[in-house]
């Protein structure tokens, strides 16, 4: 049987995972976004929390004893999860990538409250702190999100009806 410092490192090694994935599908998708400005530039903003939250979970992993290079079989796990997810290449783009981002947050919302909790059970103060400052970022990034939704979905068809580029 695993003991919880077990199941806490391989839920770290996860949570590494997934924002690896996570900073490939925004910056994918930062790039291909051209007509809404202030979607992208969100998307690039939480891009830069990612990439800082990957080298956050990365420390605790290794405070921890563990090692970041174990990850990539549960990185490949994930990124087919994230493909599936993912609304690339069709002519309603936009608003697919904007649920993708939504549905991917709450992912990443799901894994953190996971390992507070699991942090809090084996003593670990540091990585729970840094978990608990990472769910924080997540929960800004979904409501935001949430609260765009009906303003992308708005702008898609409006573009769409007067004929312009309307997909990304
Ligand atoms: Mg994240
Ligand atoms: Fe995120």
């Amino acid at each position: 049987m695993m003991t919880a410092e077990e199941n806490l490192m391989d839920w770290l090694r996860d949570a590494h995972a997934m924002e690896e994935q996570a900073e490939k599908m925004l910056s994918a998708t930062a790039d291909r976004l051209k007509n809404y400005p202030v979607l992208k530039e969100r998307i690039l903003a939480h891009l830069d929390q990612t990439r800082q939250q990957g080298r956050q979970v990365r420390e605790c992993i290794v405070r921890r004893g563990g090692s970041p290079s174990t990850v990539k079989d549960v990185a490949a796990r994930i990124t087919a999860t994230a493909q599936g997810l993912s609304g690339m290449f069709v002519a309603d783009e936009v608003v697919k990538a904007a649920l993708s981002s939504y549905t991917f947050e709450h992912m990443e919302i799901a894994s953190y409250r996971i390992l507070i909790a699991a942090a809090r059970e084996v003593g670990d103060e540091a990585t729970q702190r840094t978990c608990e400052a990472i769910l924080v970022e997540e929960e800004a990034m979904a409501a935001w999100l949430l609260e765009q939704l009906p303003a992308i979905t708005q702008q898609f068809l409006q573009r769409r009806k007067a004929d312009v580029t309307a997909k990304h």
